[in-house]
């Protein structure tokens, strides 16, 4: 187990928010940031990330549900293309098995990766992308490398991310692009469901941020933020849709005409699509 201070003010001024898997999840008085201390040493965490977390057995199923991530990829470079306007060099800052990477090449782009797990890194490299195989740090790209970075539910496993910021600011270019999607402790979700929202897994997830404090960071790593929004659960990237989808509802009524069921079956699908589980910011160096 490791000690850290609060990544954004090294203070160690904090009080208990709560405990899961044994792990103290607790709050800066100063500036509001939610951290696991004392939290999992880098020598046990880089086990996590082997072939199993991507293959379904432990979370989402990278491997099978492609279709998905590419699809909600595409919408996430839609974006950036609306806010950038020229094509150039992208790098996806924990890519996985390069899934972002393959939808940022189609569209022209030039697309690097970083990644810490090995068997992900193997597998984007198949697909022909430059990876390095490890840390953004680690990597040390040359300063004003790329026009866009993008951290896909990635600053959340970072284990200095405000340090990790600072080096992306350090390689893009001037008016370079930074895209970061995350979970939000500040959501509706969070306050109801405490220890068994979805993304409360403090031996991986080692921050959590409200879009207030994730701005502050942002800010403070030298970026001018210029958007900052909150998505409902299944609509952030690897979320399934299908899960209370609309193909299944129809299926339901014509089956069983329990038109109450299905109004039930309604209000659920409704509020999957009406929550803030997801922080999406965007912000330019
Ligand atoms: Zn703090």
């Amino acid at each position: 187990m490791e000690d850290v201070v609060c990544n954004v003010c090294k203070s160690d001024d904090t009080s208990l928010l709560l405990i899961k898997d044994s792990l103290r999840i607790v709050k800066c008085f100063r500036c509001g940031l939610i951290y696991v201390n004392p939290r999992v040493a880098k020598e046990d965490l880089g086990k996590i990330y082997n072939r199993d977390y991507f293959d379904g057995s432990r979370q989402a199923d990278f491997l099978a549900e492609k279709k998905l991530y590419l699809q909600r990829f595409q919408e996430r470079l839609r974006e950036i293309i609306a806010i950038k306007r020229v094509k150039g060099k992208l790098l996806d800052i924990g890519c996985a098995v390069g899934y972002f990477l393959e939808v940022v090449r189609r569209e022209g782009w030039q697309a690097s990766g970083v990644e810490i797990s090995s068997f992900a890194a193997k597998y984007a490299k198949e697909s022909g992308f430059d990876i390095f195989t490890g840390t953004i740090e680690e990597a040390n790209y040359p300063a004003y490398s790329f026009d866009a970075a993008t951290l896909w539910h990635t600053l959340e496993h970072m284990r200095d991310p405000l340090g990790s910021l600072e080096e992306v600011h350090r390689i893009l270019k001037k008016n370079g692009l930074i895209a970061i999607e995350v979970p939000n402790i500040g959501s509706r979700e969070f306050r109801k469901q405490r220890e068994n929202w979805d993304y409360l897994k403090p031996k991986e997830h080692l921050y959590y941020f409200t879009p207030e404090v994730l701005k502050k960071m942002v800010e403070k790593a030298g970026f001018k933020v210029i958007k900052v929004t909150t998505l409902p659960k299944g609509t952030g990237i690897g979320e399934k849709l299908g899960n209370l989808g609309l193909g299944r509802l129809k299926k339901q009524l014509v089956k069983s005409f329990n038109y109450l069921s299905w109004i039930k079956k309604s209000i659920l699908y409704l509020k999957k699509f009406s929550g803030d589980d997801i922080i999406l910011l965007y912000a330019l160096k």
